[in-house]
């Protein structure tokens, strides 16, 4: 486990954090607190020289901040830390299983060379048969060693089935911490991985697009934050029914969503957001007692097309700004990168 503190110091560094916490914008949440806590504790040296950063430009972290440093610095070193334990894991056991079968190859051929021995002694006097006495007790005690080591064998390869299955489910757990548990959909780790996992031309000729839910603040205020984050799922569920086998979407935290469509143009992907909003616009909202809430929801989304020198942030940038435009021109539309135009 990361954590080790004894009761008390953890106590100790909980005020800490939880002082942090207070001075910024953020929720009290278990990922904000995750932050504030390795922070506070010096756990996490790339966490706090970032912090370090964005504290000494007097900036107020909010739950957007917040998230992208757990994405970044807490559940990517996760990530790391199991693909290393995992190798580290089939490097020991390939040795063991090595050595195994080395030995017995020893045995083998330690037992064949006594039997030749025996064949080849000279089949008269009595040397020769207490010799051969003594080898065939040599010879029985070797191939006794010869099962025991087969048992062996066996063994390290019902132990190699039993670490597979952790393995697996380390994989599983690998992949959970790539994904937004609220929606399913990848989290910022997540789409990093996915696009550094691409063959080709790396984000030329993608089209990004962000979107971000209208006053998603108001919708939690007015009807609580369960009906929020139903909200947060049926967003999701729009973007899967659009999106094809080969596009990308992540959840970056907050209500903040992006896309990216490989090999689609700038009107592709604008057309596609268009449906998007349309389809989320009309979406209705159930409450578990029955109670709807209808066209509560409307999104704002930024498109932008990749070009060579691209990187993810540059390109989401991009789209942010088209993002900020649709926002500034009224709000439940698209803007596009480059014009500021909403369609
Ligand atoms: P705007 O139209 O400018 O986007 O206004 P907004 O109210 O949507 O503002 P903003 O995007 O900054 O609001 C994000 C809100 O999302 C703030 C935070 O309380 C809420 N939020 C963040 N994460 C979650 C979550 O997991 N569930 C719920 N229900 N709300 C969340
Ligand atoms: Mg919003």
């Amino acid at each position: 486990m990361r954590y080790q503190h004894s009761r008390e110091v953890s106590a100790e560094i909980l005020r800490r954090a939880l002082q942090l916490m207070s001075l910024h914008k953020a929720g009290y949440h278990p990922v904000s607190y995750a932050v504030w806590y390795e922070h506070a504790a010096d756990l996490n040296p790339a966490l706090t020289q970032e912090l370090g950063k964005l504290l000494a430009a007097g900036t107020l972290l909010a739950d957007a901040d917040i998230c992208r440093l757990h994405a970044l610095h807490i559940a990517g070193r996760d990530v790391q830390a199991f693909e290393l334990a995992q190798s580290e894991l089939r490097e020991v056991l390939g040795e063991s299983e090595k050595q195994a079968a080395h030995a017995e190859r020893s045995i083998k051929r330690f037992t064949v060379s006594l039997d030749d021995a025996i064949h080849d002694a000279p089949p008269d006097g009595q040397i020769a048969g207490a010799l051969a006495e003594r080898v065939g007790r040599v010879l029985a005690e070797g191939s006794q060693l010869q099962s025991v080591l087969g048992a062996l064998h066996q063994q390290l390869a019902r132990q190699r089935q039993e670490v597979e299955h952790v393995m697996e489910r380390l994989e599983r757990a690998q992949n959970e911490s790539l994904r937004d548990p609220l929606t399913g959909l990848k989290n910022l780790h997540g789409l990093r991985r996915a696009v550094e996992a691409r063959d080709g031309d790396g984000l030329a000729g993608a089209a990004f697009l962000a979107a971000d839910i209208d006053n998603f603040k108001r919708i939690n205020d007015t009807y609580g934050h369960v009906i929020g984050d139903k909200v947060l799922a049926k967003v999701a569920e729009v973007l899967r029914e659009h999106l094809t086998d080969e596009d990308m979407a992540a959840r970056l935290g907050g209500d903040e969503f992006v896309m990216l469509l490989p090999g689609k143009s700038l009107g592709a992907a604008a057309a596609l957001a268009e449906r998007i909003r349309v389809t989320v616009a009309s979406t209705v909202i159930t409450r578990a007692d029955g109670m709807q809430y209808p066209g509560a929801v409307t999104l704002s989304i930024g498109a932008a097309v990749g070009e060579p020198a691209d990187t993810l942030e540059s390109l989401r940038h991009r789209a942010d700004e088209a993002l900020y435009d649709a926002k500034e021109s009224g709000r439940n539309r698209v803007a596009l990168a480059g014009d500021g135009n909403g369609t």
